[in-house]
């Protein structure tokens, strides 16, 4: 399966076409079928969501998503209501939640399509009621408490007037309500004081919407570093995200290694030229960074516009037939350079700028580190014009 971008070199006609690639992702489906497994594992009482918005955290929608199914992913997790019609305009027939709507926002369709809401404030509820009706069907909610996030969700101040809204509209037909949910503030530190806190406001919340006659089947609070560290979070349901993608949620939790997750995605590109530089050269705007003695310089050609943070200037690690060199001066729209030395690398040679980490490339949690960002981001923020190409699918 290869997905190429508008973007590949055509130049060398000769070669097969993904060997002209100028830059690529390539997405190790087995390694997302072992972390799936592995979080199954992890919370073998309870149902997984696999969390594929943003395109899958940048490693392609589709594909991970057929790949989730076939390891045992229950449910689907996205924000948008465009990623969930998304899913099914791929052919998925599974369980979908969708929980981040704006009003007028495309309910209808999502009802009719048979997807699971999260519903995190009122005017959601009226609108997804309002949708229902004209479907002609029952729409599925999962009614969200804040427990403590302070982001969406209804406050417990607002809790019970949802749940009359709600209790109404379920005696009425418009909906039913299969789950109470809610997310973690400090999931990375299992730790916090304030898990504890949450999950009893989760239990009273639950406990109000029995009294209000509402029995959702489905409860869940677990993301990533929950599923993997804090066992009584994980209810009927856990919602990883990163760490389907192989990558740790936080250096409190482990590392992908000590949670026995595998890094699904390496970026790479080819040297577009290489050429000597004599000593004292600036190399890339406002030199800052300039050559020590006469050197080999390469380019690479990608830069920020394909997602690498121009905070990597100077620091990003890359990896060069097996040496690791950093970002030589700025990173720049399309392209960077790195100093090369004395190797010997031709035009056209890979250059790794993160990997699984298991033949000494740098990993995205390494570039996470070098940009004081986190590797979510990393890997999110790798663009369109940059192919996905895939492996280890079944
Ligand atoms: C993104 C998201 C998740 C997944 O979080 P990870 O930290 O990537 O595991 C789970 N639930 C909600 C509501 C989210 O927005």
């Amino acid at each position: 399966m290869t997905d190429l971008g508008p973007d590949s070199f055509e130049s060398s006609p000769s070669l097969p076409r993904e060997q002209r690639l100028r830059a690529w992702a390539e997405v190790d489906l087995g390694a997302i079928s072992h972390n799936i497994a592995r979080l199954k594992e992890a919370a073998a009482g309870a149902q997984l969501m696999a969390v594929v918005k943003a395109d899958a955290y940048g490693h392609g929608l589709e594909p991970v998503a057929k790949t989730a199914r076939i390891a045992g992913a229950s449910w689907l997790g996205v924000a948008l209501l465009t990623e969930a019609l998304q899913l099914r305009r791929g052919g998925d027939t599974g369980r979908i939640l969708s929980w981040l709507p704006t009003p007028g926002d495309a309910f209808d369709e999502c009802v009719r399509a048979d997807i699971d809401l999260g519903v995190g404030a009122s005017w959601m509820l009226t609108e997804i009621a309002y949708a229902a009706a004209s479907v002609g069907r029952t729409a599925r909610v999962h009614l969200k408490i804040d427990t403590g996030l302070g982001r969406s969700g209804l406050t417990v101040a607002d809790w019970g007037d949802l749940l009359k809204q709600a209790a109404r509209l379920e005696r009425a037909g418009s909906i039913e309500v299969v789950g109470v949910w809610s997310h973690f503030a400090y999931a990375d530190s299992p730790d916090h004081p304030t898990i504890a806190d949450q999950l009893q406001v989760f239990e009273d919340a639950i406990e109000l919407a029995r009294a209000a006659g509402i029995d959702p089947q489905l409860r869940h609070i677990a993301n990533s570093a929950a599923t993997l560290s804090l066992p009584e979070a994980h209810f009927d349901l856990v919602r990883p995200g990163i760490a389907v993608y192989g990558i740790s949620p936080g250096e409190e939790v482990g590392t992908s290694q000590t949670l026995g997750l595998r890094p699904a995605m390496k970026l790479a590109a080819r040297l577009a030229l290489v050429k000597r530089l004599p000593a004292g050269h600036g190399v890339s705007y406002a030199h800052q960074y300039v050559t020590d003695q006469e050197t080999t310089v390469g380019l690479v050609p990608l830069g920020y516009a394909d997602g690498l943070p121009r905070r990597s200037s100077g620091v990003g690690p890359v990896s060069v037939r097996g040496a690791r060199l950093n970002v030589a001066g700025r990173m720049c729209m399309d392209q960077f350079v790195v100093d090369l030395g004395d190797s010997e690398v031709n035009e056209g040679d890979e250059v790794v700028i993160f990997g699984a980490g298991d033949k000494g490339e740098p990993t995205a949690q390494d570039w996470a580190l070098a940009c004081e960002t986190i590797a979510y981001e990393i890997v999110t923020c790798i663009g369109p014009r940059v192919a996905r190409t895939y492996r280890g699918g079944s």
